[in-house]
């Protein structure tokens, strides 16, 4: 039977990479955005060119109702889920921590932190075989970020990111006697449209010189390290971090 996967934020960035790597790995993928159905139908267009297969889904992580929906939808449309990649994230405008105020916070931990838990949840649900599932592997997408910090850019999503840290730790071990894996990656500075939402779209050519590679990263080095997380090759990994941040 095909593997079903679910990639949230699959639509752009490293979900997109990761879309496509894994369709190009046997999965049958579900491309979940939150409002660029553009983006995320021409993933599904590009993996059904390539002969794999995939579908969108339009849900916002951090809403509990949307998530709900999603997994109902893979459930009726796809088949029992054995891969999930918490992957949607969100940052905002580089600003101090002085000048960061309740609503901006609350967005930043319910998109990263919530959305993660709450998609987690749904799908050990379905893997545990506890609960008669056939198991699974999550990775959640996390940053360099929880162990830098990011100071004078956005500390509150590093934190966020340090709560995803955490989260993997325990979840893995709170899941693992249920043939669920739960790992993590750690990327930074990598290419993709997100550092516009930060105020700076250049700004991985501005630090690539001060990382020890000299170089930014593809979103295709993440999802490669992504899918081998989740592959039978990792199958004694849990907990674990892999860092894609150039050396730093
Ligand atoms: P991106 O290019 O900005 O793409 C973000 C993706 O997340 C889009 O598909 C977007 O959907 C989706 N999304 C945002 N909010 C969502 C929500 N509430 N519900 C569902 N989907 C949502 O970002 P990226 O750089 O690929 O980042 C992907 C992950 O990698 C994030 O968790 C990020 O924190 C992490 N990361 C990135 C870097 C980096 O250097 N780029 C470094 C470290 C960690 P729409 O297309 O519909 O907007």
């Amino acid at each position: 039977m095909i593997k079903v996967i679910l990639i949230t934020g699959g639509s752009r960035g490293i979900g997109a990479a990761t879309a496509r790597l894994a369709a190009a790995c046997g999965y049958y993928v579900c491309v979940n955005y939150h409002k660029n159905q553009t983006a995320a139908h021409t993933v599904v267009e590009e993996i059904e060119a390539s002969g794999g297969k995939a579908i969108a889904v339009a849900a916002d992580v951090s809403l509990e109702s949307d998530v709900k929906n999603l997994f109902k939808i893979i459930d009726e449309k796809m088949g029992p889920i054995a891969a999930l990649v918490n992957n949607a994230g969100i940052l905002e405008r580089q600003m101090k921590v002085e000048d960061m105020d309740a609503a901006r916070l609350n967005r930043i931990l319910a998109a990263n932190v919530v959305g993660s838990f709450l998609c987690a949840r749904e799908a050990v649900k379905r893997m545990s075989i506890k609960h008669g599932g056939q198991g699974g592997a999550i990775v959640n997408v996390s940053s360099a970020a929880s162990r830098l910090g990011s100071a004078g850019e956005y500390v509150d999503y590093a934190a966020s990111k340090g709560a995803i840290d955490t989260f993997t730790i325990g979840l893995s071990r709170e899941v693992a006697e249920e043939g669920i894996r739960v790992n993590a990656v750690r990327p930074a500075f990598i290419y993709t449209d997100m550092h516009a939402d930060g105020g700076e779209p250049g700004r991985v050519d501005r630090i690539k010189e001060s990382l020890p590679m000299k170089r930014g990263g593809h979103p295709t080095e993440v999802a490669n390290a992504i899918m081998w997380l989740l592959s039978d090759e990792a199958s004694y990994s849990t907990g674990t971090f892999i860092e894609l941040a150039g050396g730093r």
